[in-house]
């Protein structure tokens, strides 16, 4: 069958297997070995590129059980599941006991596995750091068949690894998590405006100590008013609701693949300025749920299909703090210039980064980028790497489809590292996958 990633593009012909048990995933993995043929893992298939793209793909998303729910002593708990259970499952089930997920991407439809094999980091990175500090241990196939549990304290290398390893150590068959406690599921938000990237950073560094903050930037605004963004910040409320007014929102659906020609320069421009009049005008403080405030977009089923039959590519990059402010002006430059941008392009402050060699945050600033995939797109998106790599940056794998080995290998240094860890566990390379070989991380 025909497979892509959520920006569908690229897409791959491959031999889907759905194994119920894990039994059957092990049984698999040996018939596959047998064969010499590789595979790679998959999800919920939310990352945007290539990386749960190969002509084998094994998907963990019958393996969604939970297994354990324990409460501890001093009020915090943990809960053991299956790799193929979704953030929304957990969340649903965890929520209305008092718990929380501690760290949350923008959208609630990823796997335990996805999230681990990305090291997915949230609007509150900058404090409480990636998903994979929050996962007390994991159990891992290892090629050759063998299962192995893995944590802070045995076969750390590997544990590392495997925490943003993009599923190119093994299968993660579950995971153990910790959970935060919260008093009910509202968000309390504070909105703030800034007129330019500059005014945008300096909220940042203002509002360091907020325990979750975001801003949405206007990418197609330029001069002055470069980098304009409206900046979100949100902590738990005590406020706990009444049942009746506590419910899950509902969801509508882009039913068809709209024309590309829908987004263009204009359509977005027009939107960009009306979003940015509307937040202007709306009160400063307001209470939401936590669905509405950590996953706008998921209110929207298939909004993927807005651009188009060609897909679109997300392009999420890091700056360390040091050159963060000139290097963000030179790539909005470019994408403004370009008039290429898109109406979801975020701003994100990360905090330090841990010791998983492949994970994607370091202390300083992510903005990601939407863009309809087109030609003349990827000679631009190159000149943004050049800008990127000057700057001492980089992309995230989770996002990424088309960036090059010299790009990715300038950008996480610690690749060797990795290499040498995946090739004490699997030798003959049966883990790999489309992104893996474009970036040179097969071999
Ligand atoms: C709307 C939207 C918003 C997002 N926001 C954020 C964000 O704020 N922060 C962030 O960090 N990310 C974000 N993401 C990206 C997303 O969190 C990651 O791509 C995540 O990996 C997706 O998980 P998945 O289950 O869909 O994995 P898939 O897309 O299916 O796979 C992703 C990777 O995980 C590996 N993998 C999956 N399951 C397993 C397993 N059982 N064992 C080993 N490897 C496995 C795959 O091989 C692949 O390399 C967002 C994505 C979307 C669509």
């Amino acid at each position: 069958m025909q497979l892509s990633g959520w920006g569908r593009y690229p897409s791959s012909e491959s031999r889907l297997i759905e194994p119920a048990t894990q039994g059957v995933v092990s049984e698999q993995l040996a018939a596959l070995r047998a064969q010499s043929s590789c595979l790679i893992s998959r999800g919920a298939g939310r990352s945007y590129g290539d990386a749960a793209l190969a002509p084998v793909v094994l998907t963990s998303k019958h393996l969604d059980n939970f297994i354990a729910l324990e409460s501890n002593q001093d009020g915090s708990a943990t809960l053991r599941c299956a790799a193929g259970a979704t953030l929304d499952e957990i969340l649903r089930l965890i929520v209305p006991r008092g718990f929380f997920l501690p760290v949350l991407p923008g959208t609630a439809h990823v796997s335990v596995g996805g999230a681990i094999a990305a090291d997915i980091h949230g609007k509150n990175h900058h404090l409480d750091g990636c998903f994979s500090e929050h996962v007390e241990s994991l159990t891992l196939l290892l090629a050759d068949g063998s299962i192995r549990e893995c944590n802070r304290d045995k076969d750390r290398p590997l544990f590392e690894a495997t925490c943003g390893g993009m599923g190119l150590t093994g299968i993660v068959l579950d995971a153990t998590l910790r959970l935060t406690r919260i008093a009910g599921p509202l968000i309390d938000n504070r909105t703030y405006i800034a007129n330019s990237l500059q005014e945008c950073l300096e909220l940042f560094a203002e509002h360091a100590a907020a325990p979750y903050s975001v801003a949405w930037i206007d990418c197609l605004s330029s001069g002055q008013h470069l980098g304009r963004s409206v900046l979100f910040l949100g902590e738990h409320s005590q406020v706990v609701p009444d049942k009746k007014r506590d419910r899950s929102r509902r969801t509508i659906s882009v039913p068809f693949t709209t024309p590309g020609w829908l987004l263009n320069k204009h359509t977005m421009n027009v939107f960009n300025t009306l979003y940015f009049k509307r937040q202007k005008m709306r009160s400063e403080a307001n209470l939401m749920h936590y669905q509405q405030y950590f996953f706008p977009l998921d209110a929207i089923a298939n909004w993927n299909r807005l651009y188009g039959k060609n897909g679109f590519i997300q392009y999420q990059l890091v700056l360390p703090e040091m050159s963060a402010a000139q290097g963000l002006t030179q790539i909005l430059k470019k994408v403004s210039e370009a008039g290429k941008g898109s109406f979801l392009a975020v701003l994100k402050q990360l905090g330090a980064a841990n010791n998983n060699p492949l994970s994607f945050p370091l202390a300083g600033y992510t903005l990601t980028l939407d863009f309809k995939m087109e030609k003349s797109l990827l000679p631009l998106l190159n000149e943004l790497d050049a800008i990127l790599t000057d700057h001492g940056g980089r992309l995230y794998l989770a996002k990424d489809a088309r960036m090059s080995e010299a790009t990715f290998k300038a950008g996480y240094p610690r690749w060797e590292e990795f290499m040498e860890i995946k090739a004490a566990v699997d030798p003959d390379n049966l883990f790999t996958s489309k992104l893996a070989e474009r970036l040179g991380l097969s071999a």
